[in-house]
């Protein structure tokens, strides 16, 4: 059988399986049975993309059948075979959303079906920033387990996020692939219609960030192709169904590199049956190029083990997490008193630890000179280190400054990992991400308790004091110069993030030193000065130079911004937003949802579906998206009266919030301990007892100015 009949047999096998499952639920729960996957804003994303319709019932399903039938349209040529592809594409979306209608639990460990919007969102920051250099799609099985690892680690490793569809998961997961969510690896479930939770990966990242228009699916397949660098692996024996699949991941731009003989296509089917060389195939084919730092330490170092923790069982010694001393700290110093490349440890090293305990004080004092550097970068600079440490395999870093945590694991030890390896870490990566700005890099790990407790009065605690009240004395109005940050548009084209010393981006990770540093490592990189000229509106926060920039930037698609109002003209939104602030009309007030809370709110959405409101670089006055740490600032809405508007949060996110907001509401307002005043989760999310909470404890918002 030649491809093109293959790809219409397999479309019309899924076509007839589809419209089989839906009578058959239809009969057992009746048309007016709800349909959507979990966790997300768009109900079927394939569905909602290609016809602009969020599918809500069984009867609505069954219409949708005829989606599948019309792009099945048997002709030999390779646009009606990626119509039949996309069409089996969404039939197996109707197969995989019938298991969430029927089956009480769809998925089972390690599957994980069907990924939240949260998850896309949380991706954000990563694909923006190359750290997430491109998607991997595994389907299918390879001979044997060993050579299914070495392609999956090959891919985690370059930081790549891969889905396994097939038997390849038990593969990875024999092979001794770390897989779930925080090693980069998903294993999406065992049968082929699984693959279509990928699929919806690609569609939402274009309705997030992309505001694109559903209905319009040449928008879609533009976006995709573009903006999206995923590809195939389809290993083992190619099935009618499997093959449709791949003529509809052509048909949105990802090209398929295949172990099997086929009629190949350049640049969109390959055949490659050297596992050695899979990888490197794939990620030439879709132009992929992935920048390693070559470190030498005895394990594996990539942003795929980021969040990777160690459990006791599995430690080996740790340091820190309240039980020892333990800090960091990064600190400038002139040229000539510092040996670049020196790696020095005081004290044991993690030999002598005796296993009863387990446990040791720790410093890591990073010394950097440059004649491109200063003070204000060394937070940004030190920041990093909770990431650098983290990346390496087999090492848990968790805090900051004082407050560090860190696990060695067992598997670490065993391969030879010391603490001077550390340092080793620490001086590459710095070099490579600061190099313009580091010429020499000292690091001293330090273990010996004196020497810890000594270094830390002398040399920490002073730079910390120093830096605080820098920040605390840092006012929007104390500088005149802001950044723009335009690092989301290689997926939300028209967004312009602008970030002032009170304001950090909407993605929480960058604040206005971040993008002064930014600036200054990469002089026409994303982040730009904006001097702040000709003020329009004090309080609202707008200012003609800021407007003629984001014109400018958004390639006029916004022309008006304000910093301080969700009102009126609220800064844009690209969807990696942290929190998503919406309006509460009865309560006069805001609510406020953090992206980890998958519950309802008071406004009678989910984070999903609020964050849904907003996106893609487009103005929505009511909503916005905004950093974790921009809620405690004293320019937080304040146009609408500041956070004092603030009438609910979920649990999580107010004691997160709860010191600095409460300092701010203290001086705002003159309240003491504001955010009991909050209602959260705990207390009540239906509105009506939400308000009752609220007048019971006296809340501001109650008694300000009509929102509306
Ligand atoms: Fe994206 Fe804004 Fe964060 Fe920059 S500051 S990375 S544009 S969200
Ligand atoms: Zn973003």
């Amino acid at each position: 059988m030649n491809l093109y009949n293959t790809v219409f047999a397999g479309a019309k096998q899924a076509l007839d399986t589809a419209a089989e499952y839906v009578e058959k639920a239809i009969s057992i729960k009746g048309m007016e049975h709800k349909v959507a996957f979990p966790d997300t804003a768009y109900s079927m994303p394939l569905i909602y993309a290609i016809t602009g319709k969020k599918i809500s019932t069984l009867e609505e399903l069954q219409a949708a059948v005829d989606i599948v039938r019309n792009l099945i349209v048997r002709k030999e040529q390779l646009r009606e075979a990626e119509n039949a592809g996309m069409g089996a594409a969404v039939a197996a979306e109707i197969i995989e959303v019938l298991k969430y209608v029927t089956l009480e639990k769809p998925y089972e460990d390690p599957c994980m079906g069907f990924l939240p919007d949260a998850v896309i969102r949380g991706w954000g920051v990563g694909l923006v920033t190359d750290d997430i250099p491109g998607q991997a799609v595994i389907i299918g099985e390879f001979p044997d387990n060993e050579s299914a690892a070495k392609v999956i680690k090959e891919y985690q490793t370059k930081g790549l996020l891969t889905f396994l569809v097939g038997k390849v998961i038990d593969q990875a997961i024999e092979g001794g692939v770390k897989v779930g969510l925080e090693f980069r690896v998903m294993p999406l479930g065992y049968t082929m219609t699984s693959v279509i939770h990928v699929v919806t990966v690609a569609i939402r990242a274009a309705l997030i960030f992309g505001a694109l228009t559903p209905g319009n699916w040449e928008e879609f397949k533009k976006y995709t192709y573009k903006r999206i660098r995923a590809f195939v692996n389809a290993v083992g024996p190619l099935s009618n169904f499997k093959v449709a699949c791949g003529a509809g991941a052509i048909n949105l731009g990802f090209p398929i590199v295949t172990d099997q003989n086929v009629a190949e296509v350049p640049m969109k089917l390959i055949t490659q049956k050297d596992y050695d060389k899979m990888a490197a195939t794939s990620l030439e084919i879709r132009n992929i190029k992935v920048k390693i730092t070559d470190i030498p330490i005895p394990v594996a170092f990539a942003a795929a083990f980021e969040g990777e923790r160690i459990r006791k069982e599995a430690m080996f010694v740790e340091f820190g997490g309240g039980k020892t001393d333990s800090w960091e700290l990064v600190t400038q110093r002139d040229i000539g008193e510092i040996e670049d490349h020196k790696i020095t440890v005081i004290g044991d090293d993690i030999d002598s630890v005796t296993q009863a305990e387990g446990r040791m004080p720790l410093a890591v004092l990073v010394e950097v000179a440059g004649k491109n550097m200063q003070p204000d970068f060394e937070p940004v600079l030190e920041r990093r280190i909770h990431y650098f440490m983290n990346y390496i395999e087999g090492i848990m870093h968790v805090g900051q400054r004082d407050t560090t945590w860190v696990r060695i694991g067992k598997d670490a030890y065993e391969k030879g990992f010391r603490l001077r390896h550390f340092g080793e870490v620490l001086y590459a990566k710095i070099l490579d991400e600061f190099g313009a700005v580091v010429d020499k890099c000292q690091v001293t790990i330090i273990t010996q308790e004196a020497k810890v407790k000594e270094y830390k009065e002398k040399y920490a605690f002073p730079k910390y004091n120093h830096r605080d009240e820098r920040i605390a004395n840092m006012t929007d109005e104390s500088v005149d110069t802001f950044y723009s940050c335009t690092l989301c548009q290689s997926f939300a084209p028209a967004h312009v993030c602008i970030v002032t010393p009170e304001r950090l981006g909407l993605c929480g990770a960058v604040s206005w030193l971040d993008s002064k540093t930014t600036k200054e490592l990469d002089s026409t990189g994303p982040c730009q000065p904006i001097s702040k000229d000709g003020v329009e509106d004090s309080i609202k926060g707008c200012w003609t130079s800021i407007n003629e920039a984001v014109n400018t930037l958004s390639q006029g698609k916004v022309n008006r911004i304000t910093l301080y109002s969700l009102l009126e003209d609220p800064m844009t939104s690209c969807g990696c937003f942290e929190c998503i602030a919406g309006i509460m009309p009865e309560a006069n007030g805001i609510v406020i949802v953090n992206r980890e809370y998958s519950g309802q709110s008071p406004v009678g959405m989910t984070f999903g579906e609020l964050a849904s409101m907003t996106g893609g670089g487009v103005q929505s006055p009511g909503f916005m998206g905004h950093g974790r740490h921009f809620i405690s600032s004293k320019k937080f809405i304040s146009a609408e009266g500041g956070p004092g508007r603030i009438v609910w949060m979920p649990k999580e996110l107010k004691d997160y919030v709860a010191d600095r907001l409460n300092a701010t509401a203290k001086e705002l307002y003159a309240i003491d301990n504001f955010t009991d005043m909050i209602c959260d989760d705990t207390i009540a999310i239906e509105s009506e007892a939400v308000l009752e909470y609220l007048t019971e404890k006296g809340h501001p918002a109650l008694t300000m100015d009509s929102l509306l």
